[in-house]
């Protein structure tokens, strides 16, 4: 804690990344009501330090360099208005310093800084989820100074940073004692009450009695007496925080105000978690794991970048890494927490994790333990399901294709739009639902997908099932067509697209005789319309693979249909937006031969006109797929066309 700049040292005057000033000013502005978290963010930074100096260590004990008691200090000065936090844990060297503060080095902060509202209470709940780290200092602090000096490195080999928040900050080398960081806070006028010993030791145990390295503050000494006759004893340091490893203690000893404020110190979270899981094993494998999942999604969950998973992995208590992803499939990559093993060895590396015995096995029962948890949930606490549907639902959907064994089972958690709910997102229905409801003899799970509810719920292909009653999955996720492709069955029934191949929905909801009916009544039907088919076929060869009659429409006079085996067309449009290629395939071209487009289409003699009118057709078709047209003018011009005639009749 004793450090001096160099006074012949230069001093290097930097600007913040335009991120960097954006972000402060909008936390400054955000956290005015949770002001003390600054204290908590920068006693992480310092238990984190000291995490990684520890690990650091295991390879080379002489970074230790005498001193292997890892502890942070907090220290405050009334007079000056100064409020210290040091830790003697990993340090910073010059280039870490100008990479890591005044930078941002996340991904996505730019998205991120486009996402807010300018509403405070809501950009607050955001920049929770973005984790606010070391700038939160500046929320009381007029001018913060941060001296650091490397494990390893020699004493006036020190960086000092300095800077008023409001665009840049100045560099220095310094000359510190001993290794770690010193964060000196010169606090605001008006948040002087926080150096305040009482104020800072109660934020230390609200937030950071779990830190697991000591947190240390002077005693306090009450003032002598006048008539003392000794000089008063000097104040010691005294350890604040319990720092005891929260996920050691049995479970009946741990209150829920203690799990959830554990979750916020480590997982960096604003809010409390929505739920979370505590387990002790014991056995052949001896580990405990504490699993979180958030009330929010990361404003990242869904960008590439964010694959990474939010397991911290410990080896008999000292944290050895985070985001061990290994511990979590992709798809769980939301669930938050930790880990703790007694099997693996302390100098654990991301390689050896890659093919441990031990790690498959954990990871298998986390897995478990996460559905198990989710399954209870959507049974006891539906709402509170639908909370964590809402925010998390679209990650679950990527397990068929990445998680056979576990596929059925992480189904059973999906919900659906269906075409029996008035609105999306209300009345959403599982599997198993929509199993039990299933009409008289039908087998088999119908879904359609589109890009969005409303595509989806408009589609003509629905004309036949909401006649004959029979309900159908509306699947408006981006990630819905990729997950049907790997999601064959359920409970042994299995998911028929309304929106490709040929539909068979003869029987269903109908007795022997009614059946035999309805096939011969379409049989007849067919055989009518056949000359009027061959003649749009023959005008419309290039662009479709057939035209029929269609059995799928009753108000519609057409639609396209793909083959079972191909790709949606609102997905190709997505993929060929996305600069991929796509394998083109022809729709098939369905018409409905009672509808009086096709009626009066039928008896169009003029062949040019009749070629045009089934082009109308095919193109209208196509858009209401979410298609998209070749040659949109030529659309525009033929409606036009069709308006002339109108006209003329
Ligand atoms: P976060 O902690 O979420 O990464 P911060 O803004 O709090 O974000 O810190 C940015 C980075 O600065 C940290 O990731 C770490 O590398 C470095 N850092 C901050 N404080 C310290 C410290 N006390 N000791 C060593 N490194 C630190």
């Amino acid at each position: 804690m004793s450090e001096k700049t160099k006074s012949e040292a230069p001093q290097e005057q930097m600007s913040f990344e335009a991120e960097v000033s954006q972000l402060m000013q909008l936390m400054i502005h955000s956290l005015y009501s949770n002001q003390e978290i600054f204290l908590r963010e920068l006693i992480s930074n310092g238990s984190d330090a000291c995490d990684k100096l520890r690990f650091e260590a295991l390879a080379n004990n002489d970074l230790y360099d005498g001193d292997s008691e890892l502890k942070l200090h907090v220290t405050f000065d009334e007079q000056a208005g100064t409020i210290t936090v040091s830790d003697n844990g990993i340090g910073m060297n010059r280039d870490e310093v100008v990479a890591n503060i005044g930078t941002i080095a996340k991904s996505g902060t730019k998205q991120f800084l486009e996402s807010l509202t300018g509403d405070q209470k809501t950009d607050a709940k955001l920049i929770g989820q973005f984790g606010v780290g070391f700038y939160s200092a500046f929320v009381i602090a007029e001018k913060v100074v941060l001296t650091s000096r490397k494990a390893g490195d020699a004493e006036d080999a020190a960086t000092q940073w300095t800077s008023d928040g409001s665009g840049g900050y100045t560099l220095a080398q310094a000359s510190k004692a001993s290794r770690g960081t010193d964060v000196v806070l010169h606090v605001k006028e008006d948040c002087k009450d926080f150096v305040n010993n009482w104020r800072l030791r109660s934020i230390i145990k609200k937030y950071s009695d779990h830190i697991t390295f000591p947190i240390m503050m002077l005693e306090e000494v009450p003032p002598p007496a006048e008539d003392a006759e000794e000089p008063a004893p000097e104040a010691k340091f005294e350890q604040i925080n319990a720092a005891s490893a929260l996920w050691t203690k049995p479970k009946s000893q741990i209150k829920t105000e203690e799990y959830e404020e554990f979750y916020k110190q480590v997982c960096q979270d604003y809010e409390a978690p929505l739920a979370w899981s505590h387990n002790k094993v014991e056995g052949t494998q001896e580990y405990t794991s504490l699993l979180y999942i958030p009330k929010k999604a990361p404003f990242d969950l869904y960008e590439a970048s964010s694959q990474k998973n939010g397991i911290k992995l410990f080896v008999q208590r000292v944290f050895i890494m985070d985001e061990a992803e290994k511990l979590m499939p992709r798809y769980l990559r939301f669930v938050r927490g930790l880990v703790d093993s007694n099997d693996l060895p302390l100098n654990v590396s991301r390689e050896i994790l890659q093919d441990s015995k031990v790690i498959d096995s954990i990871r298998r029962a986390s897995v478990q333990k996460i559905l198990g948890m989710l399954e209870k949930m959507a049974e006891k606490e539906p709402e509170k399901f639908a909370q964590f549907w809402t925010e998390f639902g679209q990650c679950l959907k990527e397990a068929p294709g990445e998680d056979f064994a576990n596929k059925e089972q992480v189904a059973k958690l999906y919900r659906f739009d269906t075409t029996k709910s008035s609105k999306a997102g209300e009345g959403m229905v599982s599997l198993d639902d929509y199993i039990a409801r299933m009409q008289l003899s039908q087998d088999k799970i119908y879904y359609i997908t589109g890009d969005s509810y409303n595509a989806a719920s408009n589609s003509p292909h629905l004309e036949i099932f909401r006649d004959k009653g029979i309900e159908v999955l509306l699947m408006h996720d981006r990630v819905d067509e990729w997950m049907m492709s790997y999601l064959n069955e359920y409970d042994s029934k299995s998911f028929v697209s309304i929106a490709k191949g040929d539909l068979d929905l003869s029987g269903i909801g109908l007795s022997d005789a009614e059946q035999e009916a309805e096939k011969k009544a379409k049989e007849e039907k067919a055989a009518d319309a056949e000359p009027l088919l061959k003649r749009i076929k023959a005008v419309l060869e290039k662009e479709t693979s057939d035209v029929r009659a269609s059995t799928r429409l009753t108000s519609s006079p057409a639609c396209v249909v793909m083959g079972q085996q191909d790709m949606a067309l609102h997905m190709q449009q997505l993929m060929k937006q996305a600069g991929h290629e796509v394998p083109s395939s022809q729709p098939v071209l369905e018409v409905n031969p009672d509808h009086p487009i096709l009626e009066l289409l039928d008896q169009e003699q003029d062949e040019d006109q009749f070629a045009s009118w089934s082009r109308l057709l095919l193109d209208q078709a196509l858009l209401a797929e979410g298609g998209q047209l070749d040659d949109s003018a030529g659309f525009v011009k033929r409606m036009n066309e069709m308006f002339m005639a109108l006209h003329q009749r």
